[in-house]
């Protein structure tokens, strides 16, 4: 079975992500991961990548295009994938299409997490991380034990830049300016399953799990 899956920030898209790989051992397609790693292995396709990211520029979908393609014909496709970050737009969306046609593959189904804007504000301005190993606690949620410092290594916890409200809401409305055509041209498919991912994580999960049942 191939997977997408798609998420504002704040939705867990992360977190289900990662339970999905454990539980059913899907190869994990991350074009940010991906090029991560092409950057520190210092690869044509990453120096090439490097040099935009230099100058603030998005890495251009062609370079995206050849990440993907050179990723989907890895023999570990095979067990079924999970793609996370990708597509972004409808164009690459339709490109996605064309590279899995020629592979002889497809997408079975789209995980689509939705989390109410109110319970996202409180998830993101909560959110707060330890300076020095990255840890990740919530004021409300998940708090550390003394107010401020780390639990695991009693580093200073802070507040991201972006974890703010207002940067929320330009993360958001880029994302769905973007990915709603991402969203839309799947639904057209049949593909979507939109996910209440308001609940906790292991609630959301076993949403997730029902969904995946019914298909196989
Ligand atoms: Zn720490």
């Amino acid at each position: 079975m191939n997977l997408l899956i798609v998420g504002a920030p704040g939705t867990g898209k992360g977190t289900m992500s990662e339970l999905l790989i454990k539980a059913y051992d899907f190869s994990h397609i991350s074009t940010g991961d991906m090029l991560r790693s092409a950057i520190s292995a210092q690869s044509p396709l990453g120096l090439k990548a490097q040099s935009y990211m230099d100058e603030g520029k998005l890495v251009p979908d062609d370079l995206i295009h050849d990440l993907i393609v050179e990723r989907l014909s890895q023999d570990d496709i095979q067990k079924g994938f999970l793609l996370d970050g990708y597509p972004r737009t409808l164009a690459q969306a339709e490109d996605l299409d064309h590279i899995l046609k020629r592979l002889g593959l497809k997408i079975d189904a789209v995980i689509d997490l939705n989390v109410d804007e109110e319970v996202l504000s409180k998830r993101i301005t909560g959110r707060r991380v330890c300076k020095d190993c990255g840890s990740i606690f919530h004021i409300d949620t998940h708090p550390s034990q003394k107010e401020g410092v780390c639990d695991n290594c009693g580093g200073e916890l802070y507040q991201r830049h972006d974890d703010t409200l207002e940067s929320l809401k330009t993360r958001l409305d880029a994302y769905h300016q973007s990915t709603q055509k991402v969203v839309d041209y799947y639904l057209e498919k049949g593909l979507v399953h939109m996910i209440d991912a308001n609940d906790k994580p292991e609630t959301v999960f076993e949403k997730i799990q029902e969904v995946l049942k019914e298909l196989s």
